[in-house]
């Protein structure tokens, strides 16, 4: 038999996949995967419900409905100040993951670097490869999840076509702040390079913190592709609604790859999602705030249960350093791969390795966790107690 693609024959199953699959095998509550425990907003439901009956359901225009992309454009006004034309510089995917291959498979040639911000989302690695382009990597420095500067301008070269960019970031929570943005924009222009834009936790930003989307930096306008997902921003993560910002002639090869990947997204989904939008500041804000209750709810049964909890400015997600179970050498005291089965099994919730979001696992932290706290509270208070049992049992 001819052998199948290099690239996705040798990938296993997403780290969520798998976790989801073991938490669901062994009756633990599911802190691994990001996604609501709830079924989303009633109102963009019934907004949705309306325009399935009524109609279009027949193929919307391949660039998306006029509506959701006059929807983006307006967000990108009224939180950011950004000037788009919503016909030439708005595109509508199937979830920010088609966004992603869409930019890359659209920017990248064969032999094109492409720089990764270690820890990093899963899906961007295998699309740069499976189009033959070069994975350079920089890692951020645990615990603060520091970006270092010379380790980035050493990441860039006259290879370098693009920079994959998550802020704010799965899985650490970290904003990028102005003055990491700025390093990031000087090395775009002198290298004449693009940056994708993963910013599909724009709007899940707690207080103290400041999503600053790259694209509003001086000269960074016409070199950003900025990705947003319907999913996140209105918990609707079964939707599979994303969309793309950027400069139409970025634009344009980035559309000749979503019309054959897949083509449109369901009209009636990018109705209500442009209903969504519409919606005023408090909609947003409501969403964060809660969020932001739910983040620190877990972080102090974490900490009940003896773990060391890391700060997070935003997203789904806390991580954890669970060597701190470990007191009189009687805890834990294996991987963060090994921890998470562990506790999914014993402790019955389960987590996310850190570690998976490194293609090298030599160079990855083995002890940290991450936990997601976009769930009801008497399932994040049922989570700690669960952990605080099995600590008390480790010696902990
Ligand atoms: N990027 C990041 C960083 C994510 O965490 C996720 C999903 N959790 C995605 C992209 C994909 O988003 P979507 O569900 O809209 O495809
Ligand atoms: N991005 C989600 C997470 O980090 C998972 C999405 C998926 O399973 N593909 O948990």
């Amino acid at each position: 038999m001819r052998a199948a693609s290099r690239v996705f024959s040798g990938l296993g199953t997403t780290i969520f996949t798998t976790m989801s699959a073991l938490a669901a095998e062994h009756g633990a509550i599911n802190l691994g995967q990001g996604f609501p425990d709830d079924e989303g907003p009633d109102d963009i439901r019934a907004v949705a419900a309306k325009a399935i009956m009524d109609g279009p359901n027949q193929y919307p225009p391949m660039m998306g409905m006029p509506q959701l992309r006059r929807a983006v454009a307006a967000a990108n006004k009224r939180f950011y100040g950004l000037d788009i034309d919503w016909q030439s510089e708005v595109m509508v995917t199937s979830g920010a993951t088609e966004a992603l291959a869409d930019c890359l498979i659209g920017l990248l040639n064969p032999g094109d670097e492409a720089i990764l911000i270690e820890p990093a989302y899963d899906s961007y690695r295998p699309i740069i490869e499976a189009v033959g382009a070069k994975v350079v990597t920089v890692a951020l420095e645990p615990p603060h999840w520091s970006l270092p500067l010379d380790g980035l301008e050493a990441a860039f070269s006259d290879r370098t076509k693009l920079i994959l960019l998550n802020s704010p970031m799965n899985p650490t929570g970290k904003v990028f702040s102005r003055a990491e943005l700025d390093a990031i924009a000087a090395l775009m222009i002198r290298h004449d390079a693009y940056a994708v834009c993963d910013e599909v936790y724009e709007h899940l930003v707690f207080s103290g913190a400041a999503h600053i989307p790259l694209m509003t930096l001086p000269g960074m306008r016409e070199r950003c592709l900025r990705i947003g997902s319907a999913g996140k921003t209105f918990s609707l993560t079964g939707w599979r609604i994303g969309y793309i910002t950027g400069p139409a002639n970025l634009m344009a090869p980035v559309a000749k790859t979503h019309q054959f990947v897949t083509f449109t997204t369901p009209p009636p989904l990018q109705l209500a999602i442009a209903w969504g939008l519409e919606q005023d500041d408090a909609y947003f804000a409501q969403l964060a705030s809660s969020l932001q209750a739910k983040r620190d709810r877990l972080a102090q049964g974490l900490a009940a249960a003896g773990l060391d909890v890391l700060p997070t400015d935003g997203t789904y997600f806390i991580s954890a350093d669970f060597r701190s179970l470990l007191k009189n050498k009687e805890g834990f005291n294996g991987s963060d791969d090994e921890f998470c089965r562990e506790i999914t099994v014993k402790a019955k919730v389960s987590a996310i390795p850190v570690s998976a979001f490194y293609a090298d696992p030599a160079k990855a932290p083995q002890h940290l966790a991450r936990f997601c706290f976009c769930k009801q509270d008497a399932v994040l208070d049922d989570a700690s107690a669960r952990l605080k049992a099995y600590a008390k049992g480790q010696g902990g």
